[in-house]
């Protein structure tokens, strides 16, 4: 039996009610610091007559307008002279980050050294949670860019003296395993599937090798890819979920939902009008709230920012860790669903088809679907190709098989359209390397609708 470590102990251990009137002594100082510092807000509570003392609690921030990337956008250049969202002068800044839109233009983020701080606590709080300590050594998959994930995760190994090892997204080389005997890699589901690979083909076990546990950062995926990878590896696979909204939220050593640090990050889960927060258990959009303790400042202040991801708080109760902040589950991107006679899917359900045991026999893992049709009452196709170890020696029917009974698991809408030949479901069998989105350069696109 481990003993659980704290990275902050006293906060991660607080009481229920503790920790609500401490999120709610940070509600109050926050809206107060965005009425003074953010020129967004300061001209948002005049034009509305609403006086930013009279927002005092997690219901209370009901009333105040819920934004998004686009409101970010139409308050930056081009759009205008300034930076609306900006909360303090310009000198406190330390770093600026763009966020790369779908949309052409990035949404622009000031980070003060405090925020750092307050980004990389968070992290140390879910590495340690994960038995993560000093003496590990820690591969860094991610990207060391204008995201933030990479450096917080850096400097919040100086805080629990962790060695940090930063390849960035660079193709990582099996002879860095052994070399410098990393115990762990922070890296997507695919990086990882990749390097086992490789590590085998050049006769290195990966169940055998220094990895004592796998992080997986930054990405929707199914509990069937994580088995895999665990396999693979021989190890605990972890999920965070992190932004540079400032969330990071990660799983404990339980592995049954991810811990939201609740004193620095307030997480609303809204319905799909965005008018009323769902009950726990419920599924919904997250919606994110800057907590700052009281006296802080912080570079870019956001209250009620609408992530365009969804997910489930699974409890508020004191978890097995002893940890008291709520757990919620891996969350999923809005722009990943799609609809097919009017029933939603995520490229997460695509993924948990790909990804059933049996299939991992032919397969590598990697896919691509694509949506046609759908149009005036034709039939809509979903066309999934799959990329085979060796598509000689691929049992098709098996793969087929397996796919069409996870996807249509909880998906009954989408069955009746299947079966009553409304959708239609191909399946296309790829040799290595010849997926479509190979060809593509940058974050590989896994579902494309084409209708
Ligand atoms: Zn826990």
């Amino acid at each position: 039996m481990k003993t659980e470590k704290y990275y902050r102990p006293d906060i991660e251990t607080m009481d229920r009610g503790e920790l609500d009137s401490l999120v709610e002594e940070r509600i109050r100082y926050t809206v107060d610091y965005a009425a003074k510092s953010s020129m967004f807000y300061k001209k948002w509570f005049r034009d509305n007559n609403i006086k930013p003392s009279d927002i005092k609690s997690h219901e209370d921030l009901l009333n105040l307008p819920i934004i998004s990337g686009k409101t970010i956008r139409e308050n930056q250049p081009p759009e205008i002279n300034n930076f609306g969202f900006r909360s303090v002068d310009w000198k406190s800044i330390f770093t600026i980050h763009e966020t790369s839109g779908t949309s052409g233009i990035p949404k622009s983020f000031f980070l003060t050294w405090e925020d750092w701080e307050r980004y990389a606590e968070k992290y140390a709080r879910s590495f340690v949670s994960q038995g993560f300590g000093p003496g590990d050594r820690v591969v860094i998959c991610a990207s060391y860019g204008m995201n933030v994930g990479a450096n917080t995760m850096t400097l919040a190994a100086r805080y629990i003296g962790m060695t940090i090892i930063p390849i960035g997204k660079c193709t990582f080389p099996p002879r860095v395993m052994e070399s410098y005997r990393p115990t762990s890699i922070v890296g997507s589901v695919f990086k990882l599937i990749h390097l086992a690979k490789r590590m085998k083909e050049q006769g290195m076990e990966p169940s055998e090798s220094s990895i004592e546990r796998l992080v997986i950062g930054g990405e929707g995926f199914p509990e069937e890819s994580r088995e895999y990878v665990s396999e693979l590896w021989g190890c605990d696979v972890f999920n965070t979920y992190g932004s540079t909204e400032g969330t990071m939220c990660g799983e404990c050593s339980q592995i049954d939902g991810l811990h939201v640090p609740e004193d620095l990050v307030h997480l609303d889960v809204y319905d799909p009008h965005m008018k009323n927060f769902v009950k726990d258990g419920e599924c919904g959009r997250i919606v994110l709230t800057t907590l700052l303790p009281v006296g802080a400042k912080c570079g870019t202040l956001l209250l009620n920012y609408d992530t365009e991801d969804t997910t489930v708080v699974k409890t508020s109760e004191k978890c097995a860790c002893g940890r008291t902040h709520m757990k919620i589950l891996n969350p999923q991107r809005e722009a990943e669903t799609f609809w097919i006679a009017e029933t939603p899917f995520n490229r997460v359900d695509i993924e948990k088809g790909v990804f059933q045991r049996e299939n991992m026999e032919y397969l590598t893992g990697e896919y691509e679907a694509f949506l046609y049709g759908g149009r005036d009452g034709e039939e809509t196709t979903l066309r999934v190709s799959v990329e085979c170890e060796d598509t000689g020696r691929c049992d098709r029917s098996i793969v087929e098989e397996n796919f069409l009974r996870s996807f249509f698991r909880f998906k009954s809408g989408l069955e009746d359209a299947y079966i009553q030949g409304k959708l239609n479901v191909l399946f296309n069998y790829m040799g290595p390397g010849e997926l479509e989105l190979y060809k593509i350069k940058g974050r590989p696109k896994r579902i494309v609708d084409r209708r």
